[in-house]
């Protein structure tokens, strides 16, 4: 049999069928390439249109809110209609029947449907027929992709496939957008956090160099401030002595006074060193911050001047912290002249406390600070505020952008170190032009404020005092100025020495053992003092020392071992009081 030629016909629909094909194909490649959404639901509703040979296709978006089907897309339609008008999505419709039932809708003659109501824009465009199919995204209805005839004619199987195959396309490609939206905004909250916890980490480091830098400009200024308050207390010691003995002559009294007033003003210089060096003698007692901030108040408004306003806001609820009073009201003046100079033009200043929990997160943003509980007294002022740079360095000794006379640059480093050795730290906030804000913050102690004791007369004496002392100068001196006080002194270089003469049978007997806390040859003076008291339980001591770690064994052992400590340089009569104290202990 020869094959016929089939008819012309079916032939038209047949090539029609071909054509559809390879618009499909097409258009499947540009919905898998990376063109936008939209202009992908434009290309889909033109090649719509192309492929089943109507005027009008348009993509129908479902809007759950309104329950209403708005015309996202389309072609052969009036002007104003895409992107704006909107048709009911009711079940009456063709169109919300596809959606809602997920099956293909086919009205070949709209003016006769019995089934359906006909939209409005339909009949205004003069529609006759048309098919509807769902347009599903990640399994939800997305809306109806709807190809429309004015013409007659009618839709079959072969339509639904095509359009369906469209739609089906067009569901890929809407999920695939999802999925990339979705990816990229977790990209970016990623990169928020990531550039969030590179900005912490800076921070951190800056805090972590800051300290490290403060930590070794300590250590050299504590090193120096040492060697020279040694050498200082030789000096106006010695001084001391002289000026006894040269009292009758009126000039060489007078050059002894100004030699010791200058040595006097070289041991402030090393004191406010060695505070800087966390290494002054600190009296810590447990006082509320607010008692102390009230305490100062008198005297930090009679420092500033009218055109300045002063405002106090304490947290009535703020706890106690175990702290020097003294130097807490020296550290908070120091911030009160400092907030002072910074507003010569007026301004106010106030004074803050406040409690202040600080988790391993936010004690990583400040340099020195620790996790902890803690309480806070902070000056704030409305004057010219700190540049970056000068913020950085305000705190270093010697740092100072007053003209020579006026500021000296010691007076941040003196509080930093206080506060540092009292185990807190120091917060700067500060801007050109917003003030500044200095925070001291002091770690909480549970319980009730003690009063301060007050100290007792000085008196000369008699006895034997044991000196235990490695720096042969201030070994002199100070039994020099033993004698001059009425005690007879024995003197011994180091710790052994001087248990080797407790030990030694011909030794009279001793009224006090007066040790330095530092010292080399292995044992220092707390750790003397326990072992001179194995042999001797009733034994009198007295420790003296020039150079006390906050943490270290001198201020902690002699707190421990309930011993007074003398802090050095000390004039003749503070070592009197001092050792007439420790004889009268118990
Ligand atoms: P001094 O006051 O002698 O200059 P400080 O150590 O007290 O030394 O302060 C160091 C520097 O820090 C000051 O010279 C000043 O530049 C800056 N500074 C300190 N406190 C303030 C403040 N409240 N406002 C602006 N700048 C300040
Ligand atoms: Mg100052």
């Amino acid at each position: 049999m020869t094959q016929q030629p089939p008819p012309a016909a079916s032939r038209d629909a047949l090539e029609a069928r071909l054509h559809q094909q390879a618009l499909l194909a097409e258009f499947g490649r540009r919905a898998l390439g990376s063109v936008s959404f939209d202009s992908l639901l434009d290309e889909a509703t033109r090649m719509t249109a192309v492929g089943m040979q109507v005027r009008f296709c348009k993509v129908l978006e479902y809007l759950p809110g309104e329950n209403r089907l708005l015309v996202r897309a389309g072609v052969g339609w009036h002007e104003g209609v895409v992107g704006q008008v909107k048709i009911g999505a009711e079940m009456s419709s063709p169109a919300g029947y596809a959606l809602h039932t997920g099956k293909p809708v086919i009205s070949n003659h709209l003016p006769g449907e019995e089934r359906f109501t006909t939209p409005d824009l339909l009949l205004d465009h003069g529609v006759k027929r048309a098919l509807n199919v769902i347009l599903l995204g990640d399994g939800q209805p997305f809306g109806v992709l709807e190809a429309d005839s004015e013409a007659a004619g009618a839709f079959d199987d072969h339509d639904i496939d095509f359009l369906q195959a469209v739609a089906n396309l067009l569901g890929l490609a809407l999920e695939r957008r999802r999925a990339e939206d979705a990816l990229r905004q977790i990209n970016e909250t990623l990169e928020q956090r990531v550039s969030a916890e590179v900005a912490e980490r800076r921070q951190a480091e800056d805090a972590l160099r800051q300290a490290q830098k403060m930590e070794a400009v300590g250590q050299l200024t504590g090193g120096v401030a040492h060697d020279f308050n040694n050498l200082l207390l030789v000096i106006m010691g010695n001084l001391e002595l002289l000026g006894r003995a040269v009292a009758a002559d009126e000039r060489l009294s007078r050059l002894v006074a100004t030699a010791h007033k200058g040595a006097t003003r070289g041991a402030q210089l090393t004191s406010r060193l060695l505070a800087f060096a966390r290494r002054q003698t600190l009296r810590p007692e447990r006082r509320l911050i607010n008692d102390m901030i009230r305490e100062l108040d008198v005297l930090a408004t009679r420092m500033l001047n009218e055109s300045v306003a002063v405002e106090f806001a304490l947290d009535p609820a703020v706890g106690a912290c175990e702290v020097d009073p003294a130097q807490f009201s020296s550290a908070l003046l120091n911030l009160v002249v400092n907030a002072r100079d910074a507003m010569p033009d007026g301004g106010t200043l106030t004074v803050f406390s406040r409690q202040l929990v600080l988790d391993a997160r936010g004690a990583a943003r400040h340099a020195d600070a620790q996790a902890g509980r803690y309480v806070v007294a902070e000056v704030a002022d409305t004057g010219s505020g700190m540049a970056p740079e000068v913020a950085e360095r305000a705190t270093e000794p010697f740092f100072t952008t007053k003209p020579a006379g006026k500021g000296t640059g010691l007076g941040l480093s003196q509080v930093y170190g206080f506060v540092r050795q009292s185990g807190g730290f120091l917060s700067i906030d500060s801007a050109p032009g917003l003030g500044t804000r200095i925070g001291i913050h002091l770690p909480e102690v549970a319980g009730q404020a003690a009063e301060p004791e007050v100290a007792p007369a000085a008196q000369t004496g008699a006895g034997v005092i044991l000196v235990v002392e490695d720096d042969a100068d201030v070994r002199e001196l100070v039994a020099l100025q033993l004698e001059d006080l009425g005690y007879a002194s024995i003197i011994a270089g180091s710790g052994p020495e001087a248990l080797e003469i407790l030990a030694a049978p011909g030794t009279p007997a001793i009224d006090l053992l007066l040790t330095d806390v530092v010292m080399p040859g292995g044992m220092n003076g707390v750790e003397l003092v326990a072992e001179a008291r194995r042999a001797r339980p009733r034994l009198k001591a007295l420790l003296t020392s020039g150079y006390t770690a906050g943490h270290g064994p001198g201020e902690r052992g002699a707190a421990a071992a309930d011993l007074g400590l003398l802090s050095k340089p000390y004039q003749q009569a503070d070592l009197a009081r001092a050792i007439r104290e420790a004889i009268g202990r118990g």
